[in-house]
């Protein structure tokens, strides 16, 4: 339902938890966040509002530079902690937030349980990026490539942002039917499911298009669509009001 994530050079959480909170209007039932902090892929949900999930966080340092965090609007699976986004994969590499349904998850799911793969929640959203990890293993493909094979197969719709813990600054974003909005700031990246959660931080966005997928690396941002190729990054000026 909500998507919000940073890279860069500030911190992430607070800018995460409050870009969460500016999307709460939409309605959600859970929520999450992952970190990579001290080189380690931290994930934190709860049921119920935003400030349970800062309830449960209160207290603990929080530090890391880059981030993802997710307000849910349960489709498949119930509302509950384990449900929430984000996901991680079988190797707890890699972490994913998903707005929009994956309807062919049910076959998907079944050849990655072949395959030995352990699933920890009912959700839609996690064999997505347990996909993209088996990709990336049986290709030696680079993690946007595997994103990139692994979209051109699902059916349904979504914005995702998926995170590794082997390169903490690196997000890779896509859509398609679901909104995502990349915030270009000074080394530092601000993504969004609509603009509100970014306005305060920067004015230049750039508006992802269907079957696009954003890598933002080393504090540059590249687009290539889903047969890898490249486009040139359209930057907007935002003229909203806070
Ligand atoms: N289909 C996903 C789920 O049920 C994502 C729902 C959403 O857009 O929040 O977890």
């Amino acid at each position: 339902c909500g998507i919000v994530a940073y890279v860069g050079t500030r911190q992430a959480y607070p800018f995460i938890i409050k870009g969460l909170k500016r999307l709460e209007y939409r309605g959600y039932d859970s929520s999450g966040v992952a970190l990579i902090e001290n080189s380690e892929l931290n994930i934190y949900k709860k049921k119920g509002k935003v400030s349970d999930l800062e309830g449960i966080l209160a207290g603990k340092e929080l530090k890391a530079n880059i981030g993802i965090g997710h307000t849910r609007w349960a489709t498949h699976g119930e509302p509950n902690d384990r449900n929430a986004h984000p996901h991680y994969s079988n190797s707890k590499k890699l972490a994913i937030i998903h707005n929009g349904i994956i309807e062919n998850y049910a076959t998907l799911k079944q050849n990655l349980l072949n395959k030995g793969h352990v699933f920890q929640s009912d959700t839609d959203t996690e064999i997505l990026i347990h996909f993209i990890e088996d990709i990336q293993k049986e290709t030696g493909e680079p993690l946007e490539a595997a994103v990139r094979i692994a979209l051109k197969e699902i059916v349904g719709a979504y914005a995702i942002v998926v995170l590794s813990v082997e390169n903490p600054t690196q997000l890779i974003a896509a859509r398609k039917g679901s909104p995502l909005v990349i915030g270009i700031g000074e080394n530092e990246f601000f993504f969004a499911s609509d603009a509100t959660p970014i306005i305060e931080y920067t004015k230049d966005v750039v508006y992802l298009d269907d079957y696009e997928v954003a890598v933002v690396r080393d504090g540059k941002l590249t687009i290539q669509n889903l047969d890898n190729l490249e486009t040139v990054p359209y930057i907007q000026k935002l003229e909203m009001e806070l």
